[in-house]
């Protein structure tokens, strides 16, 4: 169904849109040309005088902004407001350093002077998906606009309202009407707007084949992209972890937001001398989440976003079973209004089978046993993934060598991955290039023009 609100605890259809026509989108597309000439001179303080009134509402609104996006994607009430909190925090963070991290940088050279200075592409397409509404927005939208950069948001088709509502946020803070906009379009829509010269650049966080379709479109036009994509991150237990913390932690790393999420811990790789306790307290742990309305605050996983995607991920669940996966709990559609899928464990998974080597974006976990740290290297890269990694352990000799060995964009120890508006977000291999959030994040969308005065 185009581009709709429907509740996927429901199933009722809230809201649908009728899509942009091509003379709206023109329209809008000349709006942010107009705005960038204008904004691309305000200072750094005018832009972050909006940027803290744009946290400030967030912050303040933060219920209203959390009971939308439940009621759009189905997360948890409390994980939803968090993320309008944290959405708040990005806006105040990049308020606060952009300058500093976009001054001009001396470098010694042969010349009399010479220096990098960092300046605004232009506007810039933002493709974004359902699973964070406010937040994947907002990551890209606060270093972009505090850079100098005007948005344009392609939002998923299923969170309309989202979009708008964060549309909303950056007009109330005092940008100028152009700077941000939401264009209310299809995917197909999209190598069109990036193919526009008014267009400089684009970044989409998404899977793996739209990653692989906008890198096409950017190519073709020789614009820069950022590509966030999937991720099948392990979650590594070695016998020398905490493992009480360790294995509470596994499951809120694989449930959180109803598993829906690119650096969910996706595949448990444990050491075998604690593998079967492991084994047998993980699946306890996830056999007794809560599971129901999102808008009940005890609930502890939703509905995954859409009747697809259960139908998605069963088939998966399904297909590595028949291949020879040994199933612990879970593994069939609740049945009823709403697309719940239960808490799912693998195990005994089998090298050919989706549960090896496909992202399973659902509360399914798979666990995988290992003799000791090269295996565990071994099978954590043992994928065309390379987003994040958990790793446990005491030991710091073995901490040293996973993180150097593991094939991932961030390594977390002793704790789960997180994004965090201070540090560097993205991987490597089919999970994407470009980073977000942090200094690297800001720059992304700049010119480095090389200053040489002689
Ligand atoms: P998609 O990648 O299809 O959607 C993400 C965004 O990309 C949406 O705005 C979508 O628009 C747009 N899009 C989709 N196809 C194209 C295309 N060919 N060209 C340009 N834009 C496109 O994700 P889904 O919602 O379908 O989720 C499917 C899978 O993607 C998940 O199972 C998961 O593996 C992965 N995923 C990863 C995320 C992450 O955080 N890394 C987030 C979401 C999904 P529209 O909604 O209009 O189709």
């Amino acid at each position: 169904m185009g581009i709709a609100s429907i509740n996927p605890a429901t199933g009722e259809v809230m809201k649908t849109y009728d899509p942009l026509t091509d003379k709206e989108l023109a329209t809008k597309l000349d709006k942010a040309a107009a705005a960038f000439v204008l904004h691309r001179e305000t200072s750094f303080a005018y832009r972050a005088e909006r940027m803290i009134k744009a946290a400030e509402i967030l912050e303040d609104e933060k219920d209203q902004f959390g009971r939308l996006m439940s009621l759009e994607m189905g997360k948890p009430i409390q994980a939803a407001i968090d993320e309008a909190v944290k959405s708040a925090w990005a806006c105040r963070y990049y308020a606060e350093h952009a300058e500093r991290f976009l001054a001009d940088e001396a470098v010694e050279t042969s010349a009399n002077r010479s220096y990098i200075r960092y300046q605004p592409l232009g506007p810039v397409l933002a493709i974004m998906p359902w699973n964070y509404p406010f937040w994947q927005v907002i990551r890209f939208v606060a270093p972009a606009l505090m850079a100098g950069n005007v948005g344009l948001l392609k939002h998923a088709s299923n969170v309309p309202q989202s979009a708008l509502a964060v549309e909303d946020v950056f007009l109330r803070a005092g940008f100028a009407e152009g700077v941000f906009q939401t264009l209310l379009v299809g995917a197909s829509k999209v190598e069109g707007i990036l193919a526009d010269p008014r267009i400089a650049a684009a970044t989409l966080t998404g899977s793996e084949g739209a990653g692989v379709q906008v890198g096409i479109s950017a190519a073709k036009s020789i614009k820069k992209v950022v590509l966030e994509l999937g991720g099948s991150d392990p979650f590594i237990v070695m016998k020398s972890a905490n493992f009480a913390e360790a294995v509470a932690t596994a499951v809120k790393a694989r449930v959180a937001n109803n598993g829906q999420s690119c650096i969910a811990a996706k595949r448990f790789i444990v050491e075998d001398s604690i593998a079967d306790r492991f084994e047998k307290e993980f699946v306890a742990r996830m056999e007794a989440l809560k599971v129901g309305d999102p808008l009940d605050r005890t609930t502890e996983l939703g509905p995954l976003a859409s009747t697809s995607a259960v139908e998605d991920l069963h088939r998966d669940v399904q297909k590595s079973v028949d291949a020879g996966a040994r199933l612990l709990t879970g593994g069939k559609p609740i049945p009823g209004k709403g697309s719940f899928y239960p808490p799912t464990v693998l195990t005994d998974i089998p090298r050919d089978s989706p549960a090896y080597s496909e992202e399973f974006f659902g509360p399914v976990a798979t666990i995988f046993r290992v003799k000791d740290a090269e295996e565990a290297i071994r099978i954590a890269n043992d994928t065309r993934f390379g987003l994040g990694a958990s790793v446990w352990t005491q030991d710091e000799s073995e901490r040293d060598h996973l993180i150097q060995e593991l094939e991932a964009g961030m390594v977390f120890v002793n704790k789960m991955v997180a994004s965090d508006p201070r540090v560097p977000f993205g991987g490597v291999k089919r999970s994407g290039f470009g980073r977000e959030l942090g200094p690297f994040g800001i720059r992304e969308f700049t010119n480095v023009k090389t200053v040489w005065i002689e």
